[in-house]
């Protein structure tokens, strides 16, 4: 008998790490086993949590569909799963290979705890369609910019899809814990409105965003107030859809449009490169979760400045977009592209707060919070990453509003108090010097002048 492990796969079709576990044998061990830290995490919070419940849930009854049981079990991997291989006699335990470093590293002493029982390992590539090592230079080095990965990672041929299995059983004397909740982790509900969690929830956002919004993505996809995007971070995250899924039918969808629907569709899989560029970075690169993936802005100077990152946090800078934009983050546990980019650049380069508070803030807060994309972004919003924007390319808040959000209708659905307000005045401080709306707060900082300041920053961070 096999033991699959289930990580960050939470699904049943074309999970490679099941489907190989399912390959000799229909009885296995499904097995997903809590983590045991307590309120708080550098890398997930509540919301966060409650999606993976939420998934957790879904799989366990998915699961009991096919004729077998969700094992639910806590500690340390390598013990319990230890625990487990002499109660079952399992031979073989498969899993599917996590590209962070903490997870990583668990499969090292995973392997060798499997050597010493006398029990097969076998760690499958799923998470990403070319993951580590697949993408190389002519030279065969790692790439450190974006085009030409994408440009290798296109031409590389695509794994098939395997089919979710007909049937699975569990032995019936292996005890479970029952399915987590919020208090497992010592925390509490944070009264999010939350996306649906689970398999058949992605699936259907996914036949939803294939059905049109995927040929119009090209146009609307960095309108915040369009809900232009896919919508579907949090489930390759959760891996509740495989990213060969996704890609595959949007390959397949975009084959039968115009040629205008497939540059859309083409937009849209380049976005999922840069997923696995993020990735494969971090397989190279773990040592920029600490510092700047460029060392040369190491001596780059950052304020400590806690008032000023909890405006940020809570919404309350006074620029009407990055506020709306942290306030959709802290209701619904997720945020639009282009406002990461915004409020990113508006943390590091108008308060000059290290991006390494922001990207903490952002993974605790996200549904999707993945920790190479977003290590990822706020180096390149911050200027200190791979292939990022270079520091001297600062967005400005109020000009990005007027390309991004002319009506304002975004800024209003988060900011209800700015509904009166005409939108014109949501792209410019305020010349009278007078706030917006009573009990808005007028700017927190000059931009014009924060980004003189940044420019000095970082010119003095290069020279020394
Ligand atoms: P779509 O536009 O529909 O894109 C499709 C998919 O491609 C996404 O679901 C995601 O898996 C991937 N993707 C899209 N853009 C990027 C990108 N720039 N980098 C890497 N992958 C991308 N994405 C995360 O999944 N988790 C994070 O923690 C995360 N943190 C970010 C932090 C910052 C500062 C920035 C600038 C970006 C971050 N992103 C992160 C990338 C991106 O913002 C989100 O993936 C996207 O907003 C999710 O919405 P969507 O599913 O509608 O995306």
């Amino acid at each position: 008998m096999h033991i699959h492990w289930f990580r960050r796969d939470l699904r049943l079709t074309d999970n490679t790490s099941l489907h190989a576990a399912l390959a000799d044998d229909t009885d296995i061990v499904p097995v997903y086993i809590l983590s045991e830290w307590k309120k708080s995490h550098r890398w997930t919070g509540p919301g966060r949590q409650q999606f993976l419940c939420g998934c957790l849930e879904s799989l366990s009854a998915n699961i009991a569909t096919l004729g077998g049981r969700l094992i639910i079990r806590q500690g340390d991997p390598v013990e319990v799963l230890r625990k487990l291989i002499r109660e079952t006699r399992a031979t073989g335990l498969h899993t599917n290979r996590d590209p962070d470093p903490h997870g990583r590293k668990t499969e090292q002493s995973v392997a060798e705890m499997c050597a010493d029982e006398g029990c097969a390992w076998f760690a499958h590539q799923d998470v990403a369609i070319h993951e580590r090592d697949e993408v190389r230079t002519g030279t065969g080095g790692v790439f450190r910019v974006f085009t030409p990965y994408s440009r290798a990672w296109r031409k590389l041929d695509k794994p098939t899809l395997r089919r979710a299995p007909r049937t699975l059983r569990t032995p019936a004397d292996i005890i479970s814990l029952p399915l987590p909740t919020l208090a497992t982790w010592g925390l509490s509900d944070p009264g999010l409105k939350l996306i649906t969690p689970g398999e058949r929830a992605a699936r259907d956002r996914l036949k939803q965003f294939l059905s049109a919004p995927l040929f119009r993505y090209g146009t609307v996809r960095n309108l915040p107030a369009e809900d232009g995007g896919s919508r579907l971070s949090q489930d390759l995250r959760w891996g509740l859809l495989s990213a060969r899924e996704v890609y595959g039918k949007c390959q397949e969808a975009a084959e039968k449009g115009t040629a205008l629907e497939r540059d859309s569709a083409n937009l849209f899989i380049t976005e999922l490169i840069w997923r696995e560029f993020y990735q494969q970075l971090l397989w190279h690169h773990p040592e920029v979760l600490d510092r700047n993936f460029s060392p040369k802005y190491e001596r780059v100077e950052w304020r400590e400045d806690e008032k000023a990152f909890e405006r940020w946090a809570r919404g309350e800078t006074g620029f009407p977009i990055v506020d709306a934009a942290m306030r959709q983050l802290n209701t619904t546990g997720y945020m639009h592209n282009r406002l990461r980019m915004i409020t990113a650049m508006f943390l590091t380069k108008d308060l000059h707060i290290h991006w390494l508070q922001g990207e903490r803030y952002f993974a605790q807060n996200l549904l999707d919070g993945e920790i190479a994309s977003n290590n990822g972004g706020w180096q390149w919003s911050a200027g200190t990453g791979a292939d990022a924007a270079p520091y001297f390319r600062i967005q400005n808040p109020w000009t990005q509003t007027a390309r991004f959000d002319v009506k304002g209708a975004f800024i209003k659905k988060w900011l209800p108090e700015l509904v009166g307000v005409d939108p014109k005045k949501f792209a410019e401080p305020p010349a009278d010097g007078k706030s917006l709306a009573p009990g808005y707060p007028l700017p927190m900082v000059d931009h014009a002048r924060e980004r003189d300041l940044t420019l000095q920053f970082f010119k003095k961070g290069l020279a020394e």
